[in-house]
């Protein structure tokens, strides 16, 4: 508190961005009221937060074995995967990682899919299994209205990702059709899925009392274990001998009317302004990877240009939109306490040398509201599907980059739902290894049968 003082205007703007108790129950009892209206039939169809139907319906037993290909879109990285489930605890992963380029991502439909199947085909044939009919799931983590465990018809692209004439269409059959025009592979796509859920699948293989997936990467989203007989938009959800559903619940999209305007800053509304898809997925906007570091990028320029950073130096470099990465956070924060090694290397090179002791710690001060916010909303996410479930005993299992690296959100999660749940719940929350991967591995083991 001593050091905030010696930045007034900076703790005056962060003040925006600090949740109270009272503001995070609101939110929980609103994500509540949006995800019934997505579970329920009748007012699906208006619904902002979706809670789709994955077709997924057993968890795992542990018993799953075999080989499987997988493909993971949507994420930092495009990668195609072959997965072999050994044992409970011996689950073998090979993967190559590719670039989805600017230009892929927002050019027409057929040449990304196109790209997509050269990528599998090249992995295939290094791997000398291109005849060999292998099942494949797809992590495909975009908004997907599914028909069936192969069947997903893309909603929207989200993330920065805009390719021409794939909204409204079945993703897995654009999949298949790439593939056939190729014609040099034997593959069986098998299964279509979020990474949410892939994440939640992975999870559970270890830990079985997993019951929630969550990403916060460059997106955010969560799926969780609903009963069946509350599915709604499920045509078996009455008659259904399984008892289970996995919702994909897309809460990426809480928001979008209006419902989170009482918590919104104006920098969350420029920000949404400057996305390629403004007015959509603004809780996604508040707490991912994608948009944390321009929330600090706007703060920062604002205070430069007041002349209350840098002594009223400026930065052409840093007055770019989206050249605060994400990553640089991760890298601030990870400073330890007094210290400012990385703040000044991320300044540098952004085109600002500096060692001023007050600029960098105002800067570090400016990460962690932003951080802090994030796992605020992401707990109060958690706790609605917790609350939602009746569970008192559980595994959360989480998975995406700004979790996996920041160096504080796991246990800024933690605090928060602690704070929230007051110790009426027993549960964890565990890193998912290569969800993506192995959780589809998991599904087109089960829906090969
Ligand atoms: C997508 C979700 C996905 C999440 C995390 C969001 O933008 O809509 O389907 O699960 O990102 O990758
Ligand atoms: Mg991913």
């Amino acid at each position: 508190m001593a050091q905030q003082a010696q930045y007034p205007e900076a703790v005056e703007i962060l003040q925006h961005f600090s949740l109270s108790e009272e503001k995070m129950h609101e939110i929980i009892h609103r994500l509540t009221k949006e995800m019934n209206m997505g579970l329920k039939k009748e007012t699906h169809p208006r619904a902002t937060v979706k809670c789709f139907v994955t077709y997924v319906q057993d968890l795992p037993t542990g018993k799953e074995r075999g080989k499987c290909l997988a493909l993971d879109l949507g994420g930092t990285n495009f990668r195609v995967l072959l997965v072999t489930l050994k044992s409970e605890t011996d689950v073998d992963t090979e993967s190559k990682s590719y670039v989805i380029s600017k230009a892929l991502q927002e050019g027409p439909g057929k040449q990304l899919f196109d790209f997509i199947a050269e990528c599998l085909s090249d992995f295939c044939k290094e791997h000398k299994i291109e005849k060999d009919n292998i099942p494949l799931g797809f992590t495909f983590s975009f908004p997907c209205k599914q028909n069936g465990i192969d069947n997903g018809t893309l909603v929207a692209w989200t993330k920065g990702f805009q390719a021409d004439g794939v909204v409204g269409k079945n993703v897995v059959e654009l999949l298949r059709e790439a593939i056939n025009r190729r014609g040099d592979l034997k593959v069986k796509v098998v299964a279509i899925l979020n990474d949410t859920t892939g994440t939640l699948m992975s999870c559970a293989f270890r830990e079985r009392n997993c019951r929630i997936g969550m990403i916060v990467g460059t997106g955010s989203n969560a799926c969780y274990v609903e009963n069946t007989s509350n599915c709604e938009t499920f045509e078996g959800y009455q008659t259904s001998s399984k008892p289970n559903m996995i919702i994909n619940c897309e809460w990426g999209a809480f928001g979008d009317n209006g419902v989170l305007d009482f918590v919104r800053t104006s920098y969350d509304k420029t920000i949404d302004l400057e996305s390629v898809n403004p007015k959509k997925q603004i809780f996604e906007k508040s707490i991912s990877g994608m948009y944390m570091g321009e929330a600090v990028r706007l703060i920062v320029v604002e205070l430069m240009e007041k002349g209350v950073l840098f002594k009223g130096r400026t930065s052409q470099t840093l007055q770019q939109k989206w050249i605060f990465n994400t990553r640089y956070i991760t890298e601030i924060e990870s400073d330890s306490p007094g210290h400012h090694r990385n703040a000044a290397m991320v300044l540098d090179q952004l085109g600002i040398r500096t060692t001023n002791e007050r600029d960098l710690a105002c800067l570090r001060f400016i990460c962690e509201a932003v951080s802090v916010r994030s796992a605020k909303l992401a707990a109060c996410g958690l706790v609605a599907l917790i609350n939602k479930m009746n569970a008192k005993d559980l595994v959360v299992g989480i998975d995406g980059s700004v979790y996996r690296y920041h160096p504080h959100y796991h246990a800024l999660l933690m605090e928060n739902m602690n704070l929230l749940l007051k110790g009426s719940v027993k549960f964890q929350l565990m890193l998912s290894e290569d969800g993506s991967g192995r959780g589809a591995a998991l599904i087109a083991a089960v829906s090969n049968k």
